[in-house]
């Protein structure tokens, strides 16, 4: 057998120093030989062919059985310092003690082997389990690729349909090409949308998003966000925004830009999830460090087992509309981009029914 050099040192100082301990304990009984009897001696030894078989297995055993029996017969037996057996017994004792060394050494060794299987098994069962996580866990990406693939390819696929009929028309000579034109232009446009937003999922898993973080006032993204609505259909009916200029202004730190696109998604949906003509309040508040931009809608809300996934790429609740434009992927993006600034969106019941959503972004008290 080859082993490795750290090893064959490790042997090596192992049978120095069990022949070492055989060398001095021999001398010791040798100095004591008139005082102690037979039986002293051979279970001392014993006792060292235990110790070495135990640690370096069966040769080490058998080498100082052997070695004991000749250092017995030599030093201990009468007549002394010859190696011829004096009496019979004597002979007796030479065979039981190299019978009882030889077994023990063999019982050991086997024990010794046996809790090495014991362990090399365990291991096995531990990679084994180990690697059947791993299989699991990348089967479990593997699927949530799949159904996300599945709906990019339904979402992209619903205005590109439309697209090549429309085209074909014209292309055909059909009547109405203005019409058809202008919805072209109403598709590509939304395509375009949801290629752009899947590029920013993309770039903000892999968080390479480029951010421009700076001190900004909450009036200021408060006002941009709601101008974003000029000219949108009962938008200014319906939009209240809540500051309270009798207290000092709010700062945040905060990218202004992706953060108007946040407030806006929110607004948005705000508008869209709830009856005409009921109102959606824009409040802000600071609290905990954090300023916290609410939008609160008189809508359905969102019920509890739903709470969750809204967040999750391309996720729309089960029998909610059709559709409609969007692709389900305004809330993700609007979460993991304000995780990116350190700040987060949260969900909770309107207090007069609806959802309240809320985009939470860092304060910067002092800052201005
Ligand atoms: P989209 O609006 O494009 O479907 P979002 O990610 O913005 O995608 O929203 C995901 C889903 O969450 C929506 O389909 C809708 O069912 C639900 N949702 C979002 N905002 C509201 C809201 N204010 N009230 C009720 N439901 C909402």
């Amino acid at each position: 057998m080859i082993f490795p050099s750290h090893t064959r040192t490790r042997i090596l100082c192992a049978w120095v120093l069990w022949l070492a301990m055989l060398g001095l304990v021999t001398v010791f009984m040798h100095v004591l030989r008139r005082d102690i009897g037979q039986a002293h001696v051979v279970l001392i030894y014993l006792l060292l062919v235990l110790g070495a078989s135990i640690s370096g297995g069966r040769p080490f055993g058998f080498v100082i059985a052997g070695v004991g029996s000749l250092s017995i017969d030599y030093f201990f037996q009468q007549p002394f310092d010859t190696l011829t057996i004096g009496k019979p017994l004597d002979g007796l004792v030479l065979i039981a003690f190299l019978a009882t060394a030889v077994v023990a050494t063999q019982i050991m060794a086997l024990a010794h082997a046996e809790a090495e299987r014991a362990t090399a098994h365990a291991l096995e069962v531990e990679r084994l389990s180990a690697e059947a996580q791993h299989a699991g866990a990348l089967r479990e990406a593997n699927k949530l690729k799949d159904v996300l693939l599945a709906s990019v390819s339904h979402d992209l696929r619903t205005p590109l349909t439309t697209i090549k009929a429309l085209a074909q028309d014209i292309a055909s000579g059909a009547e109405g090409a203005a019409e058809n034109g202008a919805v072209i232009v109403t598709q590509a446009e939304r395509l375009g949308r949801i290629v752009g937003s899947l590029l920013d999922l993309s770039r903000l898993n892999s968080e390479s998003f480029p951010l421009s973080v700076e001190v900004n006032t909450a009036e200021d993204l408060v006002g941009a966000a709601v101008q974003q609505f000029t000219g949108v259909e009962g938008a200014s009916r319906r939009l209240r925004t809540v500051i309270d200029y009798s207290q000092p202004a709010l700062v945040g730190r905060f990218d202004f830009v992706q953060s108007l696109r946040i407030l806006t998604n929110l607004i948005d949906n705000a508008l869209r999830y709830s009856p005409p003509e009921t109102p959606v309040n824009i409040t802000v508040q600071s609290r905990e460090g954090m300023l916290g931009f609410e939008v609160a809608d008189r809508g359905v809300g969102i019920p509890p087992s739903e709470r969750i996934r809204i967040f999750e790429p391309f996720y729309r609740p089960v029998g909610s509309r059709p559709d409609g434009g969007n692709a389900g992927l305004g809330l993700s993006i609007s979460r993991r981009l304000a995780e990116a600034q350190g700040g987060t969106v949260t969900y909770q019941d309107g207090a007069h029914g609806g959802s309240t959503f809320a985009l939470w972004l860092p304060a910067a008290e002092g800052d201005m």
